[in-house]
């Protein structure tokens, strides 16, 4: 037990704290705030408060809990609402009321409730860390499966199928080192990541239902992803995109330091969205940790390692898990805040010179990997981090450390958004170092043509750009027939097909399938412009055609009525076929 010495925000000192080690929990004052040791001094500590320390004063008691920071782990996290240090919200607020109360304990997972255990092992079974013992179905869409604890190999000595509480033994193991009892309750440590056996190289992509992500950039499942842009250029309508459509089976999403009504724009609009696949409810697969911009700027550091955990434990089940972090800005200038109390040596603009390191940490803990055991399941997290740079200056450190570590970058624009072209993503600066690897899987998947198509496309983009120069110059009249098909085509792949409503209800997603059939409908046109101008085919009639009202609108073609693309395919052949015979 120790004594407060110093207060300043969410940093405390205290004295007396020799027997404690590096983050262990601690509980601070009367209330019993919540807090973590970030540095140690011989006597002295220095903790960081996850609530509200105003009140709290020097002769104030410390108490080490002799626990790092952890979060448990079991059936029940599936829907669950939690704040940055696992906190379920709704306990919260039945005990406390609208503004939570300091100090308030409530547990992550329900304890008293019990779930239908249903064991898959079997007494005698020779098991290892990982291998499945059993599972509860949480919802229609998880399988939550219960393994052996790291440390109980064995043989399973006695097991059964039955109703149980988190807390309530479903297996004994027999180890080297004697018996173990099994509960469906893990505890973790967040600042460290869980063990899998082996890492793997990403190749399959994890499909968005965004245009612009899937078809230019797109990001592989393991993969890590930042989407960096100033204020208002569409960052939390990408993430909240993703966590909605995004091709995975568990997502968790950490809303860290950004306005709560975000959140609750996620909280209201989640419940009611329907998986395009499964027909079910999206939030039976989601995790939601709310840290929102009133919450303590110390607990940002917390939701996002309780996020990656969470999501940890899902991937060890064999799962595809995304994980969305919004803003890890928020996050950086809460380590900046810290490390100035702690008067640390500052690094670039104040930021600590850990930065990179804590936001490489962060990263590293995605991936696709074998998961412990002796069957061969794989189980992936991909990671997407929204990074809000200061009037959009990407020099910034935080910025210039996600880059070095990502390998996919949806670079937001601002003007791309002042012009309302919606997802702002740039498409002449962003890339995906994953597009060559995952190019088979498209080929393979979605049809031969595509990387044909996708670079054919990204050529007409760049093209246009040099084209605009001239046009600034000396007007569109200078163009000759060539560049200006070129320029209209670049023109309908923006307007038609990059720009993507999000609040559309058919544009929102778009499958693999009708993408292809939407580039193809563009180039094709774009084809048979250019065989038309050989024919002697004025320009401004092609550019003039009925049809292409039709391109327009094709992104509002319903998923299951796509055959709507073969007539517009042929409502484009018949109108060139006239064109050139008028001539
Ligand atoms: P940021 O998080 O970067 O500050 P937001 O994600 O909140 O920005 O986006 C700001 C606004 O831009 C949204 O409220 C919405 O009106 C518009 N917007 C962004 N992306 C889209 C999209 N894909 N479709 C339609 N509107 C969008
Ligand atoms: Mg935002």
């Amino acid at each position: 037990m120790g004594k407060i010495i110093k207060v300043s925000g969410p940093l405390i000192v205290a004295d007396g704290m020799g027997e404690s080690k590096m983050f262990d929990v601690v509980k601070v004052g009367k209330e019993r705030l919540i807090g973590e040791i970030i540095e140690l001094r011989g006597e002295f500590a220095s903790i960081q408060v996850y609530e509200e320390t105003s009140g709290i004063g020097p002769g104030d008691e410390v108490v080490d809990t002799d626990m790092p920071l952890s979060v448990e782990l079991g059936p029940g996290l599936i829907e669950s609402i939690y704040d940055g240090i696992q906190r379920p919200l709704d306990k919260l607020r039945a005990l406390s009321g609208d503004r939570i109360a300091r100090g308030v304990e409530a547990r992550a997972l329900d304890h008293d409730k019990k779930w239908a255990f249903v064991a898959t092992a079997a007494k005698g079974d020779n098991l290892k860390a990982g291998d499945e013992l059993g599972f509860v179905q949480e919802n229609v869409l998880v399988r939550h499966k219960i393994t052996v604890p790291v440390g109980a190999d064995g043989v399973v000595s006695k097991i059964s199928s039955g109703d149980f509480t988190v807390d309530d033994v479903v297996a004994v193991m027999k180890t080297e080192a004697g018996s173990v009892k099994v509960t469906m309750l893990r505890k973790s440590m967040v600042r460290k990541g869980r063990p899998y056996a082996e890492k793997l190289a990403p190749d399959v992509p994890m499909i968005t239902g965004q245009r612009v992500i899937d078809t230019f950039f797109p990001i592989a499942r393991g993969g890590v992803a930042a989407v960096p842009g100033p204020f208002g250029s569409g960052k939390t309508v990408v993430q909240h995109q993703l966590a909605k459509w995004a091709d995975a089976d568990i997502i968790v999403y950490v809303g860290c330091g950004e306005r709560g009504n975000e959140m609750t724009d996620v909280l209201n609009e989640f419940p009611e969205l329907v998986d395009p696949k499964t027909g079910e409810p999206l939030m039976k697969r989601t995790v939601l940790i709310a840290n929102t911009s009133d919450m303590p700027v110390a607990a940002r550091e917390a939701s996002i390692y309780t996020g990656i955990t969470i999501a940890e434990y899902f991937r060890d089940m064999g799962y595809n898990v995304a994980i969305m972090a919004d803003s890890t800005s928020r996050w950086a200038e809460a380590l900046r805040e810290m490390s100035g109390r702690l008067e640390e040596m500052p690094g670039e603009e104040g930021y600590p010179a850990y930065l990179s390191s804590r936001l490489a940490e962060f990263y590293e803990r995605a991936g696709i990997v074998k998961v412990l055991g002796s069957k061969d399941v794989t189980g992936s997290i991909t990671a997407i981090g929204a990074v809000s740079p200061p009037g959009g200056d990407l020099s910034e450190p935080v910025s210039q450390a996600t880059l070095r570590i990502v390998k996919v970058f949806w670079g937001l624009s601002a003007s791309l958004a002042y012009m309302r072209h919606f997802p702002a993503i740039d498409w002449l600066q962003s890339y995906s170092l994953y597009s060559d690897r995952l190019g088979e899987w498209y080929e393979r998947e979605i049809g031969e043509a595509w990387n044909e198509m996708r670079a054919e496309a990204m050529k007409i983009l760049q093209e246009e750009a040099g084209l605009n120069e001239i046009v600034r110059l000396v007007g569109m009249d200078a163009l000759g027939g060539r560049d200006k098909i070129t320029m209209d085509t670049a023109k309908s792949i923006r307007e038609d097909y990059l720009h993507q409503n999000a609040f559309h209800e058919t544009d929102t997603y778009t499958s693999m399938k009708k993408q292809f059939k939407m580039l193809k409908l563009i180039l094709e046109f774009d084809h048979r412009a250019r065989g038309a101008l050989v024919e002697n085919v004025d320009v401004e009639d092609i550019l003039e055609l009925d049809v292409k009202e039709r391109i327009g609108r094709s992104k509002y073609i319903p998923e299951e009525r796509l055959n709507e693309f073969d007539e517009i395919e042929d409502e484009l052949a018949v109108a060139f076929e006239n064109l050139i015979g008028q001539r």
